[in-house]
């Protein structure tokens, strides 16, 4: 199976389907990450607060799949963006990752209590300049914090990793997004499981409709609207059914009535505020 590639703005590719590690622990996450390279899965979304990287790097390691073929995003944890520490934390990323650069850094909340997201940013920018990142870009940025680091760095970030899902789609950080060439990366994008999300009506009928479960569907809605995703599961079933997930496609009124799902009030909100986490 082929998965689409998108390409972001630094030229460099990136596949829309991907294999997230949050929550997975260290001592599981070279089994994971193995089980899921074996799956087909080539891009892996870590960061250095998951305490995991040490367990993807061993799996990428021990796989012997070319390293150009592999995707690897890590973040920057939030108490380490100030001064040069970004400097520091990606050196020390890639050293657990046993990597010479990783495809994709992020800045993993802007924290905007501490003011410093911005500086992390033009760090971000050495970095990707000194060759330790392909491309970077930031994970739960508003349009107010993506601005701020537009506007003094002159750098436009190559994906915002925002939580999103049926019940919370956050359509100002989209239309940010389309207007600056970023892509979205959903995070969250079954909902963490914290909804009954796969009950509702409209996923439920689509799932029928196509033979499909409903994870699959809520997967291809997120893949159908553009966004990248990297559904996490440490069960190799579910690694196989989330990866599966390009023999049909939702019809555009089945898209809307999934669209219709968000309140749109901010209540189907699962995690945490980015302007509340500091
Ligand atoms: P998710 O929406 O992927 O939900 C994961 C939960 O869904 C798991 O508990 C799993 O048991 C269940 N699940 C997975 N596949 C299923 C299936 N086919 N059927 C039924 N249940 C299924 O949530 P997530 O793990 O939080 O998000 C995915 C990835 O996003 C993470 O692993 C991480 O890489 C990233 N993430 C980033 C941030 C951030 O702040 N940038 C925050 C959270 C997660």
């Amino acid at each position: 199976m082929t998965v689409p590639t998108l390409t972001l703005n630094s030229g460099h590719t990136i596949p829309q389907l991907g294999f997230g590690v949050f929550l997975v622990p260290a001592d599981e996450a070279e089994k994971a990450v193995t089980e899921a390279l074996e799956v087909g899965y080539r891009h892996i979304d870590t960061a250095a607060i998951y305490r995991n990287e040490e367990g993807v790097g061993a799996a990428i390691a021990k796989s012997g799949i070319a390293r150009d073929e592999l995707f690897i995003t890590t973040k920057l944890w939030n108490d380490r963006q100030a001064g040069d520490e970004p400097n520091a934390a990606i050196r020390e990323s890639l050293e657990k990752l046993g990597l010479d650069y990783v495809d994709l850094y992020l800045t993993h909340w802007p924290t905007p209590q501490k003011d410093t997201y911005s500086h992390a940013w033009s760090k971000l920018i050495e970095i990707r300049d000194a060759g330790l990142a392909r491309s970077i870009g930031v994970s739960n940025h508003l349009p107010e914090h993506l601005d701020r680091i537009v506007a003094d760095t002159g750098v436009v970030p190559a994906v915002d990793q925002i939580e999103l899902h049926p019940a919370y789609q956050q359509r100002d950080v989209q239309e940010w997004a389309d207007g600056h060439g970023t892509l979205i990366e959903s995070w969250g994008p079954l909902g963490q499981g914290k909804y009954p999300l796969f009950e509702n009506p409209a996923v439920a009928t689509a799932a029928e409709a196509h033979g499909v479960t409903p994870a699959q569907v809520v997967l291809r809605w997120h893949l159908q609207h553009g966004f990248i995703v990297f559904p996490k599961s440490t069960k190799v079933e579910r690694m196989r059914e989330n990866f599966d997930v390009f023999g049909f496609d939702l019809t555009e009124a089945e898209l809307a009535a999934i669209d219709a799902i968000d309140p749109q009030d901010g209540s189907g909100r699962v995690g945490a505020h980015p302007l509340e986490l500091n």
